[in-house]
């Protein structure tokens, strides 16, 4: 099945919405096997609006449109479509209702332009919003061809498809043609790994399609091949055996695993605790930890030991080593990542001190540069890794090291 995407908005072209919406259903759609054929982006305007429309339904059997579904004057996607489909706006009744009390139940009077929520294009099917005041809108014409109308609120809109979109997609005849399987990877740019995998063309054959997907906590590697082949299965698992059989030792994990998940299950699997001292990442390492829903049962706490006093007179780094090395420094990311652990009272303890940038950097330690701490029971260690020129890229990959090191030390 192939789809296209209508996003709709002037603040999506002026950039000031940055347009999640789009990347959101391109995930979910190609999950599903939709293939998403391309992606338009039009302002507010009832020529905008048409012109793609009109473009998008010619081409694909799927259209999804988000946007412009709210109750002002500047929402005009139900009209448009509407008239597209030569289908008068008609006022549900229950639709009405639903509104009233919606209001009523914040405490908030209707606006005179709310009954506009309730109007529903002839041959239109109303889809429930669990999260807001305008619903969802689908249409199945007789030769097949499907339209789904979302609100542009990112949240309603992913409300909506999940509980009513999704299931019609799936109840649809040629759904679901592609298989994927994503392999995980940590520690390793993508430029390395795509040298240490070298040429996959035998392995891949032609059905088996694979992506590079880099983001600041690894490469993800994602398989695809055509679900129709009998074999599909099979192949996907041979080509994964020879992914593992090159890089196996850079692959955590599968699917939508991440490097903090695997860790949690490592520290609990061998009853750990842990600690993090963080100066360069300014208590992210913390934020990715307690992302993870258990994370208690592991994670103790982080000290953010921005300053050199606060090294010293929290973390117990002592005056010479900073006064020898400097901040960043492998002695000072060790007895940091060493502090942590006692401070804290935890098996483990992880560190970074680095140079996030754009200033402080020197020809000896470049902007990029960070050492990561380990240490447990039998001591400290600690790795210099160089990244990105980029501040807020650096603190990423700076966490992302330093979850990786205690991944790995403890694999
Ligand atoms: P509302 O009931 O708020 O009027 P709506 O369906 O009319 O909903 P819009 O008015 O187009 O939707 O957008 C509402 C808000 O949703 C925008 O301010 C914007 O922040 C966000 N939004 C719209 N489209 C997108 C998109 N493609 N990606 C991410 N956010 C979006
Ligand atoms: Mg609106």
């Amino acid at each position: 099945m192939k789809a296209e995407l209508l996003t709709i908005g002037d603040e999506l072209l002026i950039g000031q919405t940055t347009n999640t919406n789009a990347a959101w259903l391109g995930r979910r759609l190609s999950a599903l096997g939709v293939r998403v054929g391309r992606t338009v982006t039009v302002s507010d305007t009832r020529a905008a609006i048409q012109q793609a429309l009109d473009r998008a339904y010619a081409e694909a059997r799927l259209v999804v449109c988000t946007g412009g579904l709210g109750p002002t004057h500047d929402d005009i996607t139900r009209e448009v479509v509407g008239a597209y489909f030569d289908a008068p706006l008609e006022t549900n009744e229950d639709l009405l209702a639903r509104v009233r009390r919606y209001y009523t139940r914040r405490g908030r009077d209707m606006p005179d332009t709310a009954p506009r929520l309730a109007q529903v294009p002839d041959g239109f099917e109303p889809l429930e919003n669990p999260v807001g005041a305008a619903v969802g809108l689908w249409h199945e014409a007789d030769d097949g061809r499907l339209i789904a109308l979302l609100p542009g609120i990112p949240d309603e809109m992913t409300s909506i498809f999940d509980a009513s979109v999704e299931p019609r997609l799936e109840a649809q005849p040629g759904i679901g043609e592609v298989h994927h399987r994503t392999l995980v990877t940590a520690g390793i740019a993508e430029t390395q790994l795509q040298e240490r995998l070298g040429d996959l063309s035998d392995a891949l054959g032609p059905d088996v399609h694979l992506a590079y997907l880099p983001s600041t906590s690894g490469v993800r590697l994602r398989l695809s091949a055509d679900a129709t082949e009998t074999d599909a299965q099979a192949r996907l698992d041979a080509v994964e055996a020879v992914l593992r059989e090159r890089a196996g030792r850079f692959i955590i994990g599968t699917g939508d695993v991440t490097l903090e998940d695997v860790l949690g299950d490592l520290l609990r699997a061998h009853n750990a605790t842990l600690a993090a001292a963080e100066s360069a990442t300014g208590g992210l390492i913390g934020h990715r930890l307690t992302s993870v829903s258990g994370s208690s049962d592991y994670f103790l706490g982080g000290i953010v030991a921005y300053a050199n006093a606060v090294k010293q007179d929290v973390l117990g780094v002592e005056g010479a080593a900073l006064r020898a090395h400097g901040a960043v420094s492998e002695a000072v990311a060790k007895q940091m990542a060493a502090g942590a652990r006692a401070v804290v009272g935890a098996t483990h303890g992880i560190s970074t001190t680095g140079i996030a940038g754009p200033t402080g950097g020197t020809e000896e330690k470049p902007v990029g540069t960070v050492w990561v701490g380990y240490a447990d029971a039998d001591g400290a260690r600690a790795r210099r890794f160089q990244f990105v020129e980029d501040r807020a890229l650096n603190k990423k990959l700076f966490a992302s090291a330093a979850l990786e090191q205690a991944r790995r030390s403890l694999v």
